[in-house]
C-alpha cells in the first residue's frame, strides 16, 4: 500500500490546512507534519490519502507571531521542532518551523528558550474543595464522607460567596499552571457557577448533580432544569455534563431514567465509577456484581459516559468499557493520596479506551497541576508494573488530545493545528531543572515536559486566541484579591472547625 502523503508547497503565500483522514485505517486521525520536507504523511501506511486539504489564501495579517520556540504537540506525534505560530481571532492560523515572511502581525512574541504546546486539559475537578486544602489531610476518604454526612462538615461554615471565590481560584491556578480546558465537577450547585469560569478565561466544561439534593437520590432535575442548566452553561461557551448518581445509589430503573434525561437533552454524563473497594463492596453485597459489569448488564454504558476513577475493573468490564466508547477520566496524585488503589491505566491504552488526566478537588490532592500528573501517572504504574509500562508519548496524549477527546473536542483542542482553537502556552526551558535540554536527533524535550517541568514554569496561556497569562500574571482577574478573599474563608472555617473540636474536647 502506498503512504499517504501529500507535498504542500511551503512557500507560495498560502496556509494549508491539514485534514483529517475521514476513510480506512486511519479514520479520524490528522496526518503529521514533516518539517524537513514541508509535507504532511502519516506515520504508518494506509493506502487512503488524507482528504483533499482546504487551501486558505492568507491575507498578510494575523493578531498573534508566537515565533522562535521549540514547538511539541501531538500532531506530528511530539516530535520537536523550532517553529512559530500564528493566531487570527479564536483559531491558530498557521504552525510553520522556522517563522513565515509572508505575515504581518500585530503582536509578536519572541518564545526563545520556550516550549510552545497545547494548553493541557484537566478532566475531573472539584472547585469547592481548594478553600479546603489541606483540611483532609490524614483522613481516609471514607472519615470525610462520614463527617459531610453527619453534619456537613466544613460545608456548614462556608457561604456561596466563598464557594465562588474558591472555585475561581482553582480555574485561575489551573489557568497559571498552563491548563486551558477544565472540568468542574460541582457537588452542590451553585447559583453563577458558570460566569466564576468564564471570568477567569478558562474554557471547559460544568458537570450538574442530576440531583437536587443527593441525600434523596430518587429524586432527579426536571428536563426543563436540565435545558436550562444546559443554555446556561452554553450561553457562557461552556460544555454542559450531567453528574449522576454514585455506586452507593444504583438502581436499574433510576439510572435509565437519568440516562434518558441525559440523552434529550443531549449531553454527556460523568459518575464516580469503581473508586474505592468500600463502594464496590456496597454494590456487590446488594446486587452479588460490580458496578460496570452492572451498568453492561442493564444496557446503560454508553459512548457519551466518563467515568471518573475507574479503579477497580475487572479484565471483563474493561471489555464492557472499550466495546460501549465510554471514557475514563482518571486523578492519580489523588488516587495515591487518599489511597483509592491503582486503577488498570496500561489496560485501557491496550482496550483504546480514551483516558484523561484530573486533578480532582484540592482536599485530596493537593493541588492543580496537570504537568504533576503526568508525572505521577507515569510513577504510579512504574512501580507497579515496570519501567516501560506508560510511554512519554502516553503521558502528553492524556494531558492534551486525550483528555479533549474525552469531552469530543480533540477537533477543536489538544493540539498545535491550524484550524483549531488556539488555546497555546509557553513553558520556559531554561531552569536548571529543565537543563540539559537536548534538541535534535537525540531529543528529549517531551520528556522535559514530563518529568521535569511543573505548572510554575508555564509562562503565558492563551485560550481561544485570548492572552489570558502574561509573564506569568493572569490578565483576567485580580489574583492578589481573590487569593485574600479565599484565605480568609479557609482562616474562617478553620477557626470554626478548632472551636467545635475544642468544645468537643
Ligand atoms: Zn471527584
Amino acid at each position: 500500500m502506498p503512504i499517504c502523503r501529500v507535498r504542500a508547497p511551503a512557500r507560495t503565500g498560502r496556509l494549508y490546512r491539514a485534514s483529517r483522514c475521514t476513510s480506512g485505517t486511519r479514520r479520524g486521525a490528522y496526518p503529521t507534519f514533516c518539517p524537513d520536507n514541508g509535507s504532511y504523511a502519516f506515520a504508518e501506511k494506509c493506502g487512503i490519502l488524507p482528504q483533499e486539504r482546504r487551501v486558505v489564501p492568507l491575507s498578510g495579517k494575523i493578531d498573534t507571531e508566537i515565533f522562535g520556540g521549540i514547538i511539541l504537540s501531538a500532531h506530528n506525534r511530539y516530535r520537536p521542532f523550532v517553529g512559530s505560530v500564528g493566531i487570527s481571532g479564536r483559531n491558530i492560523e498557521y504552525v510553520t518551523p522556522g517563522r513565515k515572511d509572508d505575515v504581518d502581525a500585530a503582536i509578536t512574541i519572541d518564545a526563545s528558550g520556550k516550549i510552545i504546546m497545547p494548553g493541557l486539559v484537566n478532566v475531573h475537578c472539584h472547585g469547592d474543595m481548594t478553600l479546603a486544602r489541606g483540611l483532609g489531610d490524614n483522613l481516609t476518604l471514607q472519615e470525610q464522607n462520614a463527617a459531610f454526612e453527619q453534619n456537613n462538615w466544613f460545608y456548614r461554615y462556608i457561604t456561596d460567596e466563598d464557594r465562588f471565590y474558591s472555585r475561581q481560584l482553582t480555574y485561575c491556578e489551573a489557568l497559571r499552571f498552563g491548563t486551558t480546558f477544565i472540568l468542574e465537577n460541582m457537588y452542590w450547585d451553585l447559583d453563577g457557577s458558570a460566569q466564576a469560569m468564564a471570568q477567569t478565561g478558562i474554557k471547559g466544561a460544568l458537570a450538574q448533580d442530576i440531583r437536587p439534593d443527593f441525600t434523596k437520590p430518587d429524586k432527579l432535575m426536571s428536563e426543563a432544569t436540565v435545558r436550562d442548566f444546559a443554555e446556561n452553561c452554553e450561553a457562557h461557551g461552556l460544555i454542559p455534563v450531567i453528574g449522576s448518581i454514585s455506586e452507593e445509589d444504583f438502581e436499574p430503573e433510576l439510572l435509565r431514567r437519568i440516562g434518558a434525561i441525559v440523552k434529550s437533552a443531549g449531553l454527556m454524563q460523568t459518575f464516580h465509577a469503581a473508586e474505592t473497594r468500600w463502594r464496590q463492596d456496597i454494590v456487590l453485597r446488594k446486587y452479588g456484581d460490580t458496578s460496570v459489569s452492572l451498568l453492561h448488564k442493564w444496557g446503560i454504558l454508553c459512548e457519551d459516559m466518563i467515568c471518573s476513577h475507574a479503579v477497580y475493573l475487572s479484565d471483563e468490564e474493561i471489555k464492557y468499557l472499550a466495546a460501549s466508547g465510554a471514557k475514563v477520566a482518571n486523578t492519580p496524585l489523588c488516587e495515591m493520596k487518599i489511597a483509592d488503589g491503582i486503577a488498570p491505566i496500561p489496560a485501557y491504552l491496550e482496550a483504546g479506551i480514551p483516558v484523561g488526566l484530573g486533578t480532582d478537588g484540592a482536599m485530596w490532592n493537593n493541588s492543580n497541576d496537570i504537568f504533576r500528573e503526568m508525572k505521577g501517572m507515569s510513577l504510579l504504574h512504574t512501580i507497579n508494573s515496570g519501567i516501560r509500562t506508560l510511554s512519554t508519548h502516553d503521558l502528553l496524549d492524556m494531558a492534551t488530545i486525550k483528555g479533549a477527546a474525552l469531552f469530543g473536542q480533540e477537533h477543536r483542542t489538544g493540539s498545535l493545528e491550524p484550524g483549531k482553537a488556539a488555546d497555546i502556552i509557553l513553558v520556559d526551558s531554561t531552569g536548571p531543572h529543565m537543563t540539559p535540554l537536548r534538541f535534535g536527533h537525540r531529543e528529549n524535550v517531551a520528556s522535559c515536559i514530563a518529568f521535569c517541568a511543573t505548572g510554575a514554569d508555564v509562562t503565558d496561556v492563551f485560550v481561544n486566541g485570548a492572552h489570558v497569562v502574561k509573564n506569568r500574571k493572569l490578565t483576567t482577574i485580580d489574583l492578589a484579591a481573590l487569593s485574600d478573599k479565599v484565605t480568609r474563608a479557609s482562616e474562617r472555617l478553620s477557626d470554626k472547625l478548632h472551636a467545635e473540636q475544642a468544645h468537643k474536647n
